[in-house]
């Protein structure tokens, strides 16, 4: 079976066989070793120097990641402007109305990009913000959201940018060169590891000022252990030797870049392939990620006729969320997959469509 929702993706063969590795005591220097090198390993993918920056890992899926970072780098007297249009943008607001953050939403409509200049008036409206929260790719849509546009209007009014990548990092490109103070991402989706283990990138001028509102995922006291190589509680052993594996094949491929570009040829075909089947793209190519793309459904098949049909054949595809669940489906090309993969996937489509 191929995957092609956004995570959890199919293995490569060398990602899976590294779950085999020997049982290992997360009190021991061999576990300290294996964290070392995946912290060391998520800050090379972006060239970004350890001094200034630090990969923090916890044990949870992607949403822990964006959770630790929101908790911890908005401080006790910040105020957070979420930026939201889409289902994760929507749950960085839950996360902040729970934690009693002080915040303040620019919603649009899930169909939009961000509006920048009303962005920009919210933020001119209320000095209190210290904060602006992001989805770098918004999943419910297949959505790019304009990072350095946001960057440019956090950067000259002195306000920081908190990233949720948890389905970009490793494959988009992203300029940690402005005012981004953290990303929240996750093994498994572009660096293809397993479910299981997540990080946030930070700032270590960000982590000086954190606040510690969760126990669990404070993500000042994670960063302070791993360290000094120790851990406040028991990772997901097995989700590190595969983030590890991950991260190796992940170089020995090319980096993000080459990643980048196998996720657009495989999104590419897909596009041209789906559009002469008369399911077009939802937005055109340079609006949307490479790693989703979300399609109209066809005029006579419903989408569990389509799922079942191509489940039949081998591959899982993804509805739309909520209310676009009657419009739309989505596919990703995260994890190995290759090209035949999608003619194969084509010629489903098309037995099943035509
Ligand atoms: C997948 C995803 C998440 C987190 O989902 P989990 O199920 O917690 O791993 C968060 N944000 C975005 C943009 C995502 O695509």
């Amino acid at each position: 079976m191929l995957l092609l929702n956004p995570g959890p993706v199919t293995l490569s063969e060398r990602v899976r066989q590294s779950l085999l590795q020997p049982d290992l005591c997360h009190r021991e220097s061999e576990f300290f070793d294996l964290q070392d090198e995946a912290r060391a390993r998520l800050l090379d993918i972006y060239e970004l120097d350890p001094a200034e920056w630090a990969a923090v890992l916890m044990t949870g899926s992607g949403t822990a990641a964006v959770e630790s970072m929101i908790a911890a780098l908005v401080p006790e007297q910040g105020k957070l402007l979420i930026v939201q249009n889409g289902v994760y943008g929507e749950r960085i607001t839950q996360i902040a109305t729970q934690y009693r953050i002080a915040h303040e939403v620019v919603a649009h409509d899930w169909m939009q990009a961000p509006d920048l200049a009303r962005i920009a008036a919210a933020l001119d409206a209320d000095r209190a913000i210290t904060h602006v929260a992001v989805i770098h790719h918004e999943t419910t849509t297949g959505r790019l959201n304009d990072l350095q546009a946001l960057d440019a209007l956090c950067r000259v009014r002195d306000v920081r940018l908190l990233v949720d990548g948890v389905s970009s990092f490793g494959a988009e490109a992203i300029d940690f060169g402005g005012s981004i103070a953290a990303v929240a991402a996750t093994a498994n989706k572009c660096l293809h590891g397993v479910p299981g283990a997540s990080f946030v990138i930070v700032r270590r001028s960000a982590l000086e000022q954190a606040a510690s509102r969760t126990y669990y995922l404070d993500l000042g006291r994670l960063a302070r252990l791993q360290d000094q190589r120790n851990t406040p509680f028991t990772p997901s052993v097995h989700a590190y030797y595969a983030l590890v594996e991950a991260l190796r094949e992940l170089e020995d491929e090319g980096g993000w870049r080459a990643r980048h570009a196998r996720y657009a040829a495989l999104a590419e075909r897909a596009r041209a392939g789906l559009e002469a089947l008369g399911m077009p793209a939802l937005w055109p190519s340079e609006q949307s990620s490479v790693v989703l793309r979300a399609y109209r459904l066809p005029a006579r098949l419903s989408y569990p006729q389509l799922h079942d049909g191509l489940k039949e054949r081998g591959f899982v595809i993804y509805a739309g969320q909520g209310g676009l669940s009657a419009e739309l489906f989505r596919i990703s090309t995260m994890g190995n997959i290759q090209l035949d993969d999608i003619e194969r996937l084509l010629q489903g489509f098309k037995a099943l469509t035509q």
